[in-house]
């Protein structure tokens, strides 16, 4: 049983009215742990004390901050084993995969602690010579850091990272649905060095604690990552205040499959990337575009090598654990009946495996749709599951007509082997990451964010740093 506590001024602190919120193993059902339920009062409480901190945290050299991240990154890795249980146990995804997650975030805390010695600033000499303009870059102020639950604690890394090296403070508040590993990631970055108030960790409901922080005068910087639904209302309630946003939303990635590409690889990478994480990722392969003439190769690959993912609890050696609720699970159910009484056709799966280790998890068959079209809902909206919907296009121009019919825009991936197809496509895809010839846009030194509904902002990299800085001419007359 694992029972997080939430963290204020470097304190563990309980919720005041006694709630607490159980955290059920979605492969067994089983009580994981308890953790508590704040509300709007410990959102103010931790808000106080990152407010009381940044003074001092901000007037930290760079350097001595990057030594606590450091040192916090080293925590995290001793840690790693026991963390990637809590959040294979609360999340359900393979243990190998909770694994790579933990570690891949210790590696993002090194990464920032380096690039917040970089914050570099700028003078120039003006144009009658007689004053001189120096930029400089100085942190927000307090930063509200809200996660959701596919990964994370990944994901709470690139905002936590980004935040202490730039010299804010923050108030962590991570998904009601997956707490307990991120709970310890903000705990090891305590006990590493962090002075109390310039980390805090809420637990609790988005429409309470969520809320507070967003709305509170005390901060002055959202990073929010989650659906666009609740990044629209956030936007909205930041608004008053003018607050400095960073919304990284939903996705609907298309995986386009030109005629010259290389099938076997394209056909590898899109299975990998339609039910990683079980189809849980804004970067997931939700829509496959087929040049004809690839069709039947890429079908026959992709059918068997997705027929071969083992399904099951992610404490054994599996490729998709359970879905993270039943109503993952329900809304991908209903996106398939949807798109089979519509004319799709099921090539693969389709229903929850059969057997009794499978009977109270919400465990879900990887599934692959063929003869789909944009009138269905698993090609318009974010199943945010194991299915892979099959189109087929006959140019470029189709090709590209059909990706950017989204009202999403954060990943797109494209395989081909001609030099002007791939900048074609890499030119005229809407979205913030495209992959060519790659299944992955996702790298510490290149900038994470969305188009369109997708959001805005950017994390990782020196722009992931920039959203927790704010630019400040001082002119200096001679
Ligand atoms: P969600 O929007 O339901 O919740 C995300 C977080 O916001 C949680 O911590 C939740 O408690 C909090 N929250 C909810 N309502 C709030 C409110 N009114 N005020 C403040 N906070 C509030 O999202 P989710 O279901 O946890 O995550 C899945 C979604 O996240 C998918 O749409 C997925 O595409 C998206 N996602 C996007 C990215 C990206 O980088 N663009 C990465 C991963 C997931």
């Amino acid at each position: 049983m694992y029972n997080p506590m939430m963290i204020i001024d470097g304190r563990p602190v309980l919720a005041s009215d006694g709630s607490v919120h159980k955290i059920l193993n979605p492969a067994t059902g089983e009580l994981v742990g308890e953790v508590p339920s704040g509300g709007r009062q410990e959102a103010h409480q931790a808000l106080t004390a990152a407010s009381r901190a940044f003074p001092a945290w901000a007037a930290t050299s760079p350097g001595k901050r990057a030594d606590v991240l450091h040192q916090a990154a080293s925590l995290v890795r001793e840690l790693a084993d026991e963390m990637a249980v809590m959040l294979t146990l609360e999340i359900g995804k393979p243990l190998r995969a909770s694994r790579r997650e933990v570690l891949g975030s210790a590696d993002v805390l090194d990464y920032f602690a380096e690039e917040g010695k970089r914050a570099f600033g700028e003078w120039t000499i003006s144009g009658a010579g007689k004053s001189r303009s120096l930029v400089i870059r100085q942190p927000i102020g307090v930063a509200a850091l809200i996660s959701p639950w596919n990964y994370p604690v990944d994901l709470l890394s690139w905002k936590v990272g980004a935040a202490l090296a730039a010299g804010c403070t923050a108030v962590a508040k991570p998904s009601s649905m997956a707490p307990i590993a991120a709970s310890a990631f903000i705990e090891a970055i305590n006990r590493s060095g962090a002075p109390p108030g310039v980390i805090n960790l809420v637990l609790g409901p988005g429409s309470t604690a969520g809320a507070e922080l967003v709305e509170s005068p005390l901060s002055q910087k959202i990073s929010f990552t989650g659906e666009s639904a609740t990044g629209r209302w956030i936007m909205a309630a930041a608004a008053p205040r003018l607050k400095r946003l960073s919304l990284e939303l939903g996705g609907s990635a298309p995986f386009i499959v030109c005629a010259d590409a290389d099938v076997k690889s394209a056909a590898e990478a899109c299975v990998q990337r339609a039910f990683n994480n079980a189809g849980q990722i804004c970067i997931s392969v939700n829509r496959v575009y087929l040049h004809h003439d690839v069709e039947e190769e890429f079908m026959e690959l992709a059918i068997q090598r997705a027929g071969r993912l083992r399904v099951g609890s992610g404490m054994e050696d599996v490729d998709l654990g359970p879905l993270a609720s039943e109503e993952q699970r329900k809304r991908t159910r209903e996106h398939i009946e949807d798109a089979l009484s519509r004319g799709a056709r099921l090539r693969l799966g389709g229903s929850e495996p059969e057997g009794e280790q499978y009977s109270r998890g919400h465990f879900f068959l990887p599934t692959i749709l063929d003869r789909v079209d944009h009138s269905m809902r698993v090609m318009r909206e974010e199943t945010f599951g194991p299915v892979m919907p099959v189109m087929t296009f006959k140019n470029l121009e189709e090709a590209v007509r059909l990706a950017n019919q989204t009202e999403y825009g954060l990943a797109a991936y494209a395989y081909t082997n001609s030099l002007d197809a791939a900048v074609y496509l890499a030119e005229r895809l809407e979205s913030g990451g495209v992959g060519i010839n790659s299944n992955n846009v996702v790298d510490l030194q290149a900038p994470f964010g969305g188009w369109k509904q997708s959001g805005f902002g950017r994390e990782l990299s020196h722009h992931g740093l920039e959203g927790y800085l704010e630019l400040k001419h001082v002119k200096i007359g001679l």
